[in-house]
């Protein structure tokens, strides 16, 4: 596919400006296709399918020792630079658009904080946060930032060999690198430590639930920017937002599963897009 024109860019943004201005509480669900500007890759491609295989599970994570190595084995690796991935224009331009214009609150299914370090102030992280990890045996919360030290003193000597840059804070390492590794056990209690996030296969906590659909209540439109809905737990919130009869704009790059449910449907570059329509709307 041919990139957009300059032309197209502006008529998207002006369209989607437009649309932003015919509504006061706007529900914003974002996903993967706001961060990978920000040097963070998605899991899916243009046409909805997996790029790569699927992320690691709760069955596994919890009940198989060999994929508990593995995900930490390939954090240990992939969390610098996840650590240091900063906001884009996408991010920048919600924020702009919470603060001085109609947005009232961001959903995300990205893990990775940026909206909030963007600015946004009313934010609901759906899926966790990677930035933080929990003891399973005993509940105690630590930041992730602080675990790196342990699993560098937990594996001297201990190489990776070359890696790339997965979804999520995660790397593609070698097999064989994967079996030498050591993963971290609570410090108090030995206990499993897992990022705070949602796996598959996991659910969304309840109450985090609930307030993303009181929000969906009091709002009167709903945009989804950089996600494909592919997941049921952010695709929900699009049949909802269609059933209460709620305008839904759409902007991303390639299918989703909302599509047929979506009044305003946009393709274009989603940083550009939001950033020149919150020029138009003046809360740039
Ligand atoms: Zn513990």
């Amino acid at each position: 596919m041919p990139f957009p024109s300059a032309a197209t860019a502006d008529d998207d943004a002006s369209r989607l400006a437009d649309w932003l201005s015919r509504h006061r509480r706007i529900f914003v669900l974002t996903g993967a296709g706001c961060s990978t500007a920000s040097g963070i890759p998605g899991y899916r491609g243009d046409d909805g399918r997996w790029t790569r295989p699927p992320p690691v599970t709760w069955q596994g994570f919890t009940g198989d020792p060999a994929v508990y190595r593995r995900y930490w084995a390939r954090s240990h690796v992939g969390w610098p630079r996840f650590e240091r991935a900063r906001p884009n224009q996408a991010h920048h331009a919600l924020a702009l658009l919470g603060a001085r214009g109609p947005l009232s609150l961001v959903v995300t299914q990205n893990v990775d904080g940026l909206h909030q370090r963007a600015g946004s102030e009313a934010v609901i992280d759906l899926h966790g946060r990677l930035d933080a990890v929990v003891c399973l045996g005993c509940g105690v919360r630590r930041p992730r930032a602080s675990l790196q030290e342990q699993l560098d003193l937990l594996n001297p000597g201990w190489s990776p060999g070359p890696a790339a840059a997965a979804p999520d804070g995660d790397a593609d390492i070698a097999e064989e690198a994967e079996h030498a590794y050591v993963p971290p056990h609570c410090p108090d209690c030995t206990g499993l430590l897992k990022p705070d996030v949602v796996f598959f296969g996991e659910n969304v906590p309840r109450a985090r639930y609930l307030a993303a659909c009181d929000a969906l209540e009091l709002a009167d439109a709903m945009l989804v920017a950089g996600s494909s809905l592919m997941v049921y737990s952010g695709f929900r919130f699009a049949r909802m937002a269609h059933e209460r009869g709620l305008p839904l704009a759409v902007l991303n790059r390639g299918v989703t599963r909302a599509d047929a449910l979506a009044g305003l449907r946009l393709e274009g570059d989603l940083g550009n897009t939001l950033a020149r329509a919150a020029q138009l709307l003046g809360a740039a």
